[in-house]
């Protein structure tokens, strides 16, 4: 990590692009090689001593995991001050153009679909990024459309901000409780389940394939219970039955009783291979749930070429 003043000389700001949970990102230029990245810039709190531990964990994950042509390129580190003393630190990553959020919204605004070919395309990253992530031991936790960010020509999809991201190491210890976006947040999060495991990102793999899908987030919810109760409204009421151990979970109560309905009442335009692995995704019970490596040996994208995948 390079420790100067004017590290950041070596970068023109060009303009703000983002900004999220944990700084502001811009668009830069490389003076010296006229390369374009991104800048994720995060200010260090004045009493900290040294790198946050959130960023450094950041940082470590994000080089083990940038090999993957999945996961967003981290090509440098640097530290610098500024006016008022304090340490910030600049995140070097790969520009990418958009995201799958804006993307999503482009198809929205003119009322088409995303192309089946291309949402298969999308998925098929996304369940391989996911793969390398969970075969390295990591949990994204934060997945939504606008953390996956596109390059529009390629259609190449990257996971992004992997902020929140943990390595687990079995056994799997127990997570902070808030963290997961809710519409993207699985039911055993919102039902207060203290150990959780990779399922949790296939649920929200799962939500994403939906909206690609109709351009529509599938469970949007407002609050904890309003997000539960529009799965619930899909899905059906979960029950000892269907997901044992469920009534055990910390935040379990009754709730209205709802039948099952089919997936293809709210993503009507998918095909039945499509279906089946969506539901398979949004299985209750986490242990059901489809693995990303599994994910990617479905039939759904037998059709696909996937060499530059
Ligand atoms: P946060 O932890 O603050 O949410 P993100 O890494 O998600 O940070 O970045 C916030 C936003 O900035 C993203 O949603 C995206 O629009 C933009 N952004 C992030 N990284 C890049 C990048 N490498 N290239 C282009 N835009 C990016
Ligand atoms: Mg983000």
């Amino acid at each position: 990590m390079e420790s100067t003043k004017t590290a950041m000389e070596a970068f023109e700001k060009l303009e703000k692009v983002g900004e999220g949970t944990y700084g502001k990102v811009y668009r830069a230029r490389n003076r010296a090689t006229g390369q374009i990245v991104a800048l994720k810039k995060t200010k260090l709190h004045e009493d900290d001593e040294g790198v946050p531990p959130t960023t450094l964990r950041e940082i470590s994950i994000l080089k083990m995991l940038s090999h993957d042509p999945h996961v967003v390129k981290l090509m440098d580190v640097k530290q610098g001050v500024n006016k008022n003393g304090s340490t910030i630190l600049y995140l070097v990553f790969e520009y990418m153009e958009t995201d799958l959020k804006k993307f999503i919204r482009s198809y929205r605004q003119t009322g088409d679909n995303i192309p089946p070919k291309i949402v298969k395309s999308l998925m098929y990253q996304l369940c391989k990024g996911v793969a390398f992530c969970h075969a390295h031991g990591v949990l994204h936790r934060d997945l939504k459309p606008q953390n996956l960010l596109m390059d529009r020509k390629t259609l190449m999809l990257k996971i992004a901000d992997l902020g929140l991201a943990r390595a687990f190491t079995v056994p799997i210890k127990k997570y902070t409780h808030e963290i997961l976006t809710l519409w993207y947040r699985a039911p055993e999060i919102l039902l207060g389940a203290t150990h959780y495991s990779t399922a949790v990102d296939m649920w929200s793999v799962g939500c994403i394939f939906a909206e690609v899908v109709t351009n529509f987030a599938i469970f949007a919810g407002d609050s904890e219970l309003q997000q539960l109760l529009q799965i619930f409204r899909l899905l059906g009421t979960p029950n000892e039955e269907i997901w044992p151990g469920v009534s055990d979970l910390k935040d379990w109560h009754e709730f209205p009783q709802w039948k099952p309905k089919l997936i293809s009442s709210s993503v009507p335009n998918l095909d039945q291979d499509g279906l089946d692995l969506l539901w398979r995704m949004l299985q209750y019970e986490p242990s059901k749930r489809i693995s990303a490596r599994k994910a990617m040996e479905h039939r759904y994208f037998d059709d696909i070429d996937k060499t530059n995948l």
